[in-house]
């Protein structure tokens, strides 16, 4: 039999654009030449089971690797299904072709850029074009009496079909490996390609490396093979030292022997694909540690696993943080049928799972189609949805079961949670009573909980610190009034909070930084004040505000002067919760040119608050309007401001600079006083 052909299309060899598009990603050519293999080998166990194939019950169905440097050629061999002649041209010169000129003429459309789903997803047979100058297929049917069949093409151009060469069922896939391909070559990176897509593939995968043996080895076999064959009779001659130390020996050589048995690269039943009440938490560990490398253990983790409307299995690990600066680190692999797709591909994995580990396998997810009919599909809608019900789940259980567990695991999960809350409203609704404030006070509470046990002092108000340490003092003040605010210190709570105050909007939920005002800090208000004692109150603040203005030289400067319960506190600065939002987004578009114009001259609205129930304001309001204690009165003022400042922010190095001189000044003073 000798037959020849063309594979262009239009006379045009499509082969190069075959390699610029997927330049890349060339290394998917495993991935698919192998996932091949895989195919042909359960496509006949199904007809063995089916009795439609005769095979024996002890052979073992295998995938071996075989790399050749000498000969730069890689193999890919099978004991699968195999292919008779016709069905070669039916599946390689017809089918694959088409599928290849189909999948490339789709996204030769899109622009560059649009380009990277193409990396993701399969281009079959004719990706080995991307390594090889050509490739060979030598095969054996599974059927009765079938021939063997050889295939062999130059470039992806012409082919020539022959008898084939093998005598055992299967297939052969040679690769002359040319220039583009030179790298697989080398161990490592073929081994690299091999862990990446076939690490979970269902059928036993070897990799073998031809090679010569060296002397090395041979003197090691020969030693080995000594060791193991002495015979009884010489055993019996033996003084007993020998003898022991002849049987560790042989020992050794067996373990030796043992070690060397080859082991496939793959987990052909891997962990996700397991029932999850077959595995233990042990499993899921040593899982979680190969798969991802990370050393420490996850927190929990979710089995999922369903079988309709659609097939969808997968396991999802909560991560330890170790530190904030992991938060975005999530790794969710995507697989089909135990084929490695790829790492966090956004079009597919709901976007909330992208700051946990996992895998998801989704054998009935059309994934060569693009991006834009993926999202259309509704498959991903759906899968979503049956996900968010099995984190909400699983979370409520954890909360309903183990509260102090769950609260245990809340620092380490909050940032996802409200992120997924936000990225995913259903998330929301379905957890939102599950939701945990850390306080000030080292305990958790749910939202409902918060408002419940506070609705006397402030209603619908959650009040929150940012910073412990530089809000120090607004939050002994909160403690000091038996009051409590929530540590909401990561950055996905500042849009969380804006958050919560949408999905609460009837309630009118107000979620305010502890320095944002000070009615809760407040003595009650008598409810009755005369005209006359408004006007003086007036006046004195307008004094104050005056002598603060000039001491501070800040024409605008806000002062008011209030009762609060903790004397020992002098003044405060505040800024209102809307100052505060604005200057974080003008912040966040700090790039925007046309933002920053719209609020160039928005001012952020500082207000100081000055405590007369504290002795040094006391001092300040008797000292207004006295002309010999003006310069000492502008110096506290100063001073005073300066402290109310440095709990609420970080002084620049001048305010720092002044604020030093300043205070040496004081003590020199004070010191001259006593002296
Ligand atoms: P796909 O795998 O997506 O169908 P491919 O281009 O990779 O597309 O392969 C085309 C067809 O060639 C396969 O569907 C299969 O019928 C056949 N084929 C490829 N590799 C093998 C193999 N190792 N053994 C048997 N058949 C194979």
């Amino acid at each position: 039999m000798q037959e020849k052909g063309n594979l262009s299309i239009n006379s045009e060899n499509f082969m190069p654009i075959i390699k610029k598009w997927l330049y890349t990603d060339k290394d998917i050519f495993i991935r698919e030449l192998v996932s091949n293999a895989c195919d042909a080998v359960t496509k006949l166990q199904k007809l063995n089971m089916m009795g439609e194939a005769d095979i024996p019950t002890d052979e073992k169905f295998e995938i071996h690797v075989v790399l050749d440097q000498d000969n730069k050629t890689l193999q890919i061999i099978d004991n699968g299904i195999g292919m008779t002649a016709d069905e070669i041209r039916k599946y390689i010169n017809q089918i694959a072709f088409s599928g290849a000129t189909d999948f490339l003429s789709k996204f030769q459309e899109k622009g560059e850029g649009e380009n990277e789903i193409i990396g993701h997803f399969g281009l079959g047979f004719y990706s080995a074009f991307m390594v090889a100058d050509s490739v060979e297929i030598d095969s054996l049917s599974y059927q009765a009496g079938a021939e063997a069949a050889k295939w062999r093409c130059e470039g992806g151009i012409d082919y020539e079909m022959e008898t084939g060469t093998r005598e055992t069922r299967g297939t052969t896939i040679t690769l002359f490996i040319g220039a583009d391909g030179e790298e697989f070559l080398n161990e490592a990176p073929l081994y690299a390609a091999m862990t990446k897509y076939c690490a979970f593939m269902p059928v036993p995968i070897y990799v073998d490396v031809v090679k010569e043996e060296t002397e090395e080895e041979k003197a090691a076999a020969k030693k080995a093979e000594n060791t193991l064959h002495i015979s009884p009779e010489d055993a019996a001659n033996l003084t007993k030292e020998t003898a022991m130390d002849m049987l560790q020996e042989q020992k050794e050589a067996a373990e030796e022997a043992e070690a060397e048995e080859p082991k496939p690269l793959n987990d052909t039943n891997p962990l996700w694909q397991r029932k999850p009440s077959e595995c233990t938490d042990e499993d899921y560990k040593a899982f979680y540690h190969k798969v991802f490398g990370d050393i420490n253990d996850p927190l929990f983790w979710i089995h999922l696993n369903m079988d309709y409307p659609f097939r969808l299995k997968g396991i999802l690990f909560f991560p330890k943080l170790v530190e904030q600066m992991d938060m975005m680190d999530g790794e969710v692999k995507l697989y089909c049928n135990q084929v490695y797709i790829a790492d966090n591909v956004k079009e597919v994995v709901p976007e909330f799972l992208l700051l946990l580990k996992g895998v998801l396998d989704c054998p009935d997810m059309p994934l060569n189609v693009s991006r834009s009919a993926l999202q259309n599909d509704g498959y991903v809608e759906k899968m979503n949805a049956y996900i968010t019900k099995k984190v909400a789940d699983k979370l409520n259980q954890m909360f309903k079961n183990d509260r102090p567990a769950f609260e245990g695991f809340w620092d380490d999960i909050n940032i996802f949670i409200k992120y997924g809350c936000m990225r995913e409203e259903k998330l929301y609704d379905k957890v939102k009573d599950t939701l945990l404030l850390k306080t000030t006070d080292g305990v958790y509470e749910t939202i409902p909980e918060y408002l419940e046990k506070n609705k006397e002092k402030h209603e619908n108000v959650i009040y929150f610190a940012t910073d412990e340490n530089q809000q120090a003092q607004y939050i002994r003040l909160f403690k000091e009034q038996g009051l409590e605010a929530a540590i909401m210190n990561t950055p996905v709570d500042k849009p969380f909070v804006s958050f919560l105050e949408y999905k609460n909007q009837d309630i009118k939920l107000k979620v305010q930084r502890v320095d944002a005002d000070i009615e809760s800090l407040q003595e009650k208000k008598d409810e009755e004040v005369s005209e006359a004692k408004k006007q003086a109150a007036e006046f004195e603040k307008n004094q104050m505000q005056d002598m603060f203005r000039a001491a501070v030289s800040n024409e605008k400067l806000n002062v008011k002067l209030e009762a609060l319960k903790a004397e020992k506190v002098s003044a405060m600065m505040l800024l209102s919760e809307e100052s505060r939002r604005m200057m974080e987004m003008m912040e966040a578009y700090a790039n925007n040119a046309e933002f920053q114009a719209m609020f160039a001259n928005m001012k952020p609205d500082e207000t100081l608050v000055l405590n007369k129930n504290n002795k040094l304001v006391k001092a300040l309001l008797s000292m207004a309007g006295k002309e010999e204690k003006k310069e000492d009165a502008s110096l506290l003022c100063h001073q005073l401001y300066d402290l109310a400042l440095m709990s609420h922010r970080p002084l620049n190095s001048d305010e720092i600079t002044a604020f030093i001189d300043r205070s040496n000044l004081l003590l020199e003073r004070l010191a001259e006083l006593e002296a």
